[in-house]
């Protein structure tokens, strides 16, 4: 079994060193946000917005940017007997939030990855795991794909891999062209020629489409 990633192994000083600097950064964000709000006019001194700006820096620090401020996170991989190694591996359906890069609204969809393992298998559970911190940053769905492959591939140097995504993007249900039912889907493949492999992954997710009675 290996790991790669790591966990927090610094003494408790060091820790907490590193919390008081994220209460700076939060303090720091909340102003701002004050700011922001009150120059679009928004008053900001009410029952309800008073801790609005902290609440609003909290949520973006906890819930959207773990992927930008922590490293990805530890993953177990298993050696893979000879019987397994051209076996394709399909996890369909990870739930997935993102934050989208150019207007900051939320990215909420689902996630189907594939791969052969090669020398090298992932617990189950780590796909998810990799998933979700890859989704935790801004970002564009086009290049998410890219990141969830290559950090597998970093992971495991798997013989073949298959991402996935299917989103909602607020920016474009809530805003603009307020369109509500679209929904975006990006696929990547590597290596990219292995047709039947590719037909094998896109079965799985529309077997599990059909299973969840879902559209996304
Ligand atoms: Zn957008």
């Amino acid at each position: 079994m290996r790991s790669i990633g790591s966990t927090d192994h610094r003494p408790a000083l060091l820790q907490r060193k590193g919390s008081e600097m994220n209460s700076s950064k939060l303090a720091a964000a909340a102003s701002h946000y004050k700011s922001f709000c009150e120059a679009l006019g928004i008053p900001m001194n009410t029952d309800h917005s008073v801790d609005t700006p902290m609440r609003v820096a909290r949520m973006f620090h906890n819930d959207f940017l773990v992927g930008v401020r922590e490293e990805c996170p530890k993953i177990t991989t298993f050696p893979v007997d000879s019987m397994l190694r051209d076996q394709l591996v399909i996890q369909c359906g990870i739930r997935l939030r993102s934050l989208c890069s150019h207007h900051h609204v939320p990215i909420v969809g689902r996630a189907h990855v594939c791969y052969i393992p090669g020398e090298s298998l992932l617990g189950l559970s780590k796909i998810a795991r990799i998933v979700r911190w890859c989704a935790a940053r801004p970002c564009v769905q086009e290049e998410l794909v890219h990141l969830i492959k290559d950090t597998i591939k970093s992971a495991i140097n798997p013989t073949f891999i298959g991402i996935s995504v299917t989103a909602e993007h607020e920016c474009m249900s809530c805003r603009g062209v307020t369109e509500p039912d679209s929904l975006t889907t990006t696929n990547v493949f590597w290596p990219s020629h292995n047709e039947d492999t590719r037909q094998e992954f896109f079965l799985a997710i529309s077997h599990w489409l059909q299973a969840r009675g879902a559209n996304r």
